[in-house]
């Protein structure tokens, strides 16, 4: 039987990852979660035999029921009737499949039904979905603004919103404008309060997936004549309470499936989670970190789905008398696509480490004081999941839309025309490197990693790794295009304006991504040479000649050329 799990190995593998035991102990409580429900695990082992379960059941409905609906899902999409969406009928289908095997709420606290997992089974869910139906992940994958609720709700609040979540509920976030977008600072959705403490919401928000959902999150200005950031707070809009409307659903792309809502407020009740002012400043920057890693999970299943069609196009298409894989122009782009998914999901599980291990601390927290060395492991670990966030969803966005566009040249015509997965998937890939925060915005957030030295430093603690002697001469290669970032930093540290690190800031940050992918390939590659050497050595020829180009662009360039970059 097909199953998108079980037929992963290297998604196996990154579930195995010696830093497991240290995340589900956290995240078990250290096992006492037992105490407490009879059905939770008792030890590692018997946590990671439920997580292979979950994962085998996601695998097993993605490719009996997602996958096969993608193609119905993008030619029908959703509806829109009386000011309210309904979703095409085989979204509905796999939304069913979902809730009945009880996947929803994948990583929520026990007491409110969810299933307690850590977020590493949660990404590689959302990965599956994804390599099966882009589309359907922003709909059921939106469940993760639960998690926002959950840290930031109050207890009222979790007991009502969560195990609706739990129970199959869709979320949404609504945070983008007509004249807020990459700039959320500039919010103008009203929120006041009533006399008796209501607080009401009007205006309008553009471009929000699951518009319609049942429960969202809402950016809007609270604090009457603010116009920046610190005067918007975050609400939690119930649709059961009405005074919401959605205008009109784009006619987008690609990712058909996936409804995306202008959405009118009209008086629209409300209630405040969390603090007033901190809608941006905190709750935000947590929601979006989270929802940027959901598109880095969304890119890497888009790169899977990417590597498999074009794989099985070459092997049964033949001109010339022979399978066209047998070309050295087809071969290279299926191994670079390979080179680049490897890549992209071996970042997007180093960050979805990070996260697991700091959320999990931060939930500690919130129950008893942590101890100190509690406190810096959290500290750090913030720190390093804050640097790859950017990294990953930028990099694994542009891998996605690369992927998917030699996907399209491997199958020629035919790639063209819609009798092939591969024209949807072209068209799927192309928002991941927009929304939640485009390609530029992400280098905005990962230049300061650049600058204040957290990516040589990891960079630095992957040199010190072991290698074995296949790997040791790629590690050799790895070390010298760190030189050669140093090097490039330097030039541009020398220069000494801003605007000259900002014009260099997207080579700079690539630079750093392609060692630093480099690097944990190598060591995938040095613990399972059969799943990851081949990828680990075409990435650092690719890696290799990008960080080579880099360099060379930023050492001959004349600060002066600036000025001819410049458009008015
Ligand atoms: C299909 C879809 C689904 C979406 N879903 C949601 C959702 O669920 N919730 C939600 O709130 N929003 C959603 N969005 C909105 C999305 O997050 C924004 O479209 C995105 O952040 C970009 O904003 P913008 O479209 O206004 O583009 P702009 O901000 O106008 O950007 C235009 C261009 O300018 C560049 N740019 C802007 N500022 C800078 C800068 N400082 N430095 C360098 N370059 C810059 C951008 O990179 C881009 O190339 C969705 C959008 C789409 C298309």
């Amino acid at each position: 039987m097909a199953n998108f799990y079980t037929d992963n190995k290297a998604l196996q593998y990154h579930l195995h990852h010696p830093l497991m035991r240290e995340i589900v102990a956290l995240r078990e409580r250290n096992y006492t979660e037992s105490e407490k429900f009879d059905y939770a695990p008792l030890n590692f082992e018997d946590a990671m035999d439920s997580y292979e379960r979950v994962l085998e059941v996601i695998g097993e409905i993605c490719a009996d029921i997602v996958a096969p609906n993608a193609k119905d899902v993008d030619a029908e999409g959703p509806h829109l009737n009386d000011g309210h969406v309904t979703y095409a009928s085989a979204t509905n289908q796999n939304m069913k499949a979902l809730v009945q095997a009880g996947l929803m709420g994948i990583t929520l606290p026990r007491q409110y039904n969810g299933l307690n997992l850590s977020q590493i089974p949660y990404t590689m869910a959302a990965d599956m979905v994804s390599r099966a139906d882009a589309s359907f992940v922003n709909v059921w994958g939106l469940q993760d603004c639960a998690e926002t609720i959950n840290e930031f709700g109050s207890e009222d609040q979790k007991q009502r919103y969560l195990p609706r979540t739990c129970a199959g509920e869709t979320l949404a976030m609504d945070l983008t404008e007509p004249d807020a977008g990459s700039d959320l600072q500039s919010v103008m959705l009203k929120a006041t309060q009533d006399p008796d403490g209501t607080w009401r919401l009007n205006g309008v928000k553009r471009f929000i997936t699951n518009g319609d959902g049942d429960i969202a999150l809402v950016l809007a200005r609270s604090e009457e004549g603010t116009r920046d950031g610190r005067g918007l707070s975050m609400f939690i809009f119930d649709k059961r309470n009405g005074g919401m409307t959605v205008r009109r659903i784009e006619d987008k792309m690609g990712i058909h499936g996936s409804p995306t809502c202008e959405l009118v407020f009209k008086n629209a009740p409300a209630e405040l989670c969390g603090e007033r002012r901190l809608g941006l400043i905190k709750y935000v920057m947590s929601l979006m970190n989270g929802a940027r890693l959901g598109i880095a999970a969304q890119s890497v299943g888009i790169s899977e789905s990417a590597y498999r069609e074009a794989l099985e196009y070459a092997r049964s298409r033949e001109q010339f008398g022979k399978a066209i894989i047998n070309f050295p122009a087809v071969a290279e782009m299926i191994a670079n696509i390979k080179a680049k998914l490897d890549a992209s999901r071996t970042l997007l599980y180093e960050c979805t480490r990070a996260v697991d291990m700091y959320k999990s601390l931060e939930a500690i927290a919130r129950e008893r004081t942590l101890t100190p060395d509690e406190r810096k492991t959290m500290k750090s670990y913030n720190r390093l999941a804050d640097a790859l966030t950017p990294l990953a969803k930028g990099m694994t966005s542009e891998f996605a839309n690369q992927n998917a566009y030699d996907c399209v040249q491997v199958h020629g015509g035919s790639g063209f025309m819609r009798d092939y997965a591969c024209e949807r998937i072209y068209r799927d890939a192309r928002i991941t490197s927009i929304y939640e925060g485009t390609t530029q915005l992400q280098v905005v957030a990962a230049i300061r990693h650049v600058t204040t030295g957290t990516y040589l430093n990891l960079i630095k603690t992957y040199a010190q790794r072991e290698y074995n002697d296949t790997t040791a001469p790629l590690k050799a290669r790895l070390d010298d295009m760190t030189a050669l970032f140093e090097q490039s930093l330097e030039t541009v540290k020398a220069v000494e304006d801003p605007d000259y690190l900002t014009f260099h800031a997207r080579r700079l940050v690539e630079m750093c991504g392609h060692i630093i992918m480099g690097y944990l390939l190598a060591g995938d590659a040095t613990v399972c040479p059969e799943l990851f050497l081949n990828s680990a050595r075409v990435y650092l020829n690719m890696g290799e000649a990008q960080v080579a180009a880099h360099t060379r662009f930023i050492q001959a360039f004349n600060p002066d050329d600036i000025q001819a970059y410049k458009q008015e």
